[in-house]
């Protein structure tokens, strides 16, 4: 057996290898000076030409880019007239968020726990949450795996719910072989470094609904508007004026990361691709090992993934989450843990979210890490990342 090193022996690899990486090349870097050189720096014809894009893209009627995927949320639950007195039910196994979001609004989340196999919502959790104060759902397509969408869609449908997809993770992945970003009433996307395209931060609002398009557009610069259509003031007293019609934000995207994103897009098809060979060739790898359980798939998803976790099994294993975790940064394999479930932080235990609601995501918390998934991983990169999980494995098998 080989020595760990963290018990002085040598690591699988010379360099350390992340949980996730953005990939630019030259061509992104002349995407953004390009931009750098123009006359227009922030919300010029790059903002326009992605929100065209991404409407191509994902067959969705109306664009709105941002400048984060949080900022995104924010303007889904302006977009939907989120209030106080409201709840949002959404998945405690998120980046916080998804859930923050809502309490921008004054609105309330509500957990409902993930299904232990897939990390994603469980719709029959959902049902059980839902009261006369339900607004909204929230469901994150969590490490690029689709939310069980015909599900959420029948149980809003049924209780009159708006249902929004933070597909933060999710970008190229279909349902049904249709693009997430055309599935839900609204759906938001990141363009953070770690997610699958990035603009160094950004973020985008897909809807079909026209009035959801207005309100977040508006969200995104100040509640203004500059045409007469829109105005409350229908005899302007010249041609600088303008209105502000509601309480808005200052959400706006640069134009040069826009340019980015855009180049970005370019490159999707083989991110995905990319992506999916090495899921594959993981899934392969980890599914003669009984100790690790990888996530499991719906065949309706064709997902692009943006994580890959690994959960131990602790009936096969004598070690700790922590010292597997240890044990594999020390071979140069540095993972991440995705995620805390988000009542658990303070801000929340203070507001009075009650421990051990959802037994499903603390259990799934407790045993997974994310390991390297990104597309510049070369062969022999996913080959040490393998190589590490067998290694620490066979130290620690029962
Ligand atoms: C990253 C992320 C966000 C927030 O996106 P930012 O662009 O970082 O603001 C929201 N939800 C999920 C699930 C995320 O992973």
């Amino acid at each position: 057996m080989e020595k760990l090193a963290i018990n002085g022996g040598y690591p699988v690899r010379e360099g350390q290898l992340g949980y996730g990486h953005q990939y630019i090349d030259d061509d992104d870097v002349k995407a953004v000076s390009d931009v750098l050189t123009s006359s227009f720096i922030t919300t010029g014809p790059k903002v326009d030409e992605l929100e065209r894009e991404l409407e191509r893209y994902t067959g969705s009627r109306y664009a709105v880019v941002v400048s984060s995927g949080t900022a995104a949320l924010h303007c889904a639950c302006i977009a939907i007239g989120l209030a106080e007195g409201d709840e949002v039910i959404t998945t405690p196994f998120t980046f916080a968020a998804s859930a923050n979001c809502v309490l921008y609004c004054g609105a309330r989340p509500v957990f409902a726990d993930i299904d232990p196999e897939t990390y994603n919502i469980d719709p029959e959790k959902i049902r059980e949450k839902i009261t006369d104060r339900t607004k909204a759902i929230i469901a994150v397509d969590y490490a690029g795996q689709s939310v069980r969408n015909d599900e959420i869609r029948n149980i809003c449908d049924e209780f009159g719910l708006v249902f929004i997809e933070d597909a933060a993770h999710a970008i190229a992945t279909e349902y049904k072989g249709k693009k997430v970003g055309n599935i839900a009433d609204i759906t938001i996307f990141s363009f953070h470094p770690v997610k699958t395209i990035t603009g160094g931060e950004g973020g985008a609002i897909l809807t079909n609904n026209s009035d959801y398009y207005k309100k977040a557009l508006n969200a995104r610069s100040h509640g203004i508007v500059h045409l007469l259509e829109d105005m409350e003031n229908k005899e302007p007293e010249g041609p600088w004026y303008y209105e502000m019609i509601s309480l808005g934000y200052n959400y706006r995207i640069t134009d040069f990361q826009a340019a980015l994103v855009l180049s970005q897009m370019k490159k999707l098809f083989w991110f995905r691709k990319r992506r999916q060979e090495i899921v594959k060739y993981y899934d392969e790898e980890f599914s003669e090992m009984d100790e690790i359980i990888s996530q499991k798939e719906i065949p309706e998803s064709d997902s692009c993934r943006h994580l890959y976790t690994i959960r131990l099994n602790p009936d096969k294993l004598n070690c700790t989450r922590r010292e597997f975790f240890d044990a594999l940064v020390a071979e140069n394999i540095v993972c991440q843990i995705h995620y805390i479930p988000i009542y658990w932080f303070p801000y929340y235990q203070r507001m009075g979210y009650e421990m051990g609601q959802c037994p499903n995501a603390e259990y799934v918390y407790k045993n997974i890490m994310s390991i390297p998934l990104y597309p510049a991983l070369k062969d022999q990169d996913i080959k040490d990342v393998v190589h590490a999980v067998k290694k620490v494995v066979e130290n620690y098998r029962k």
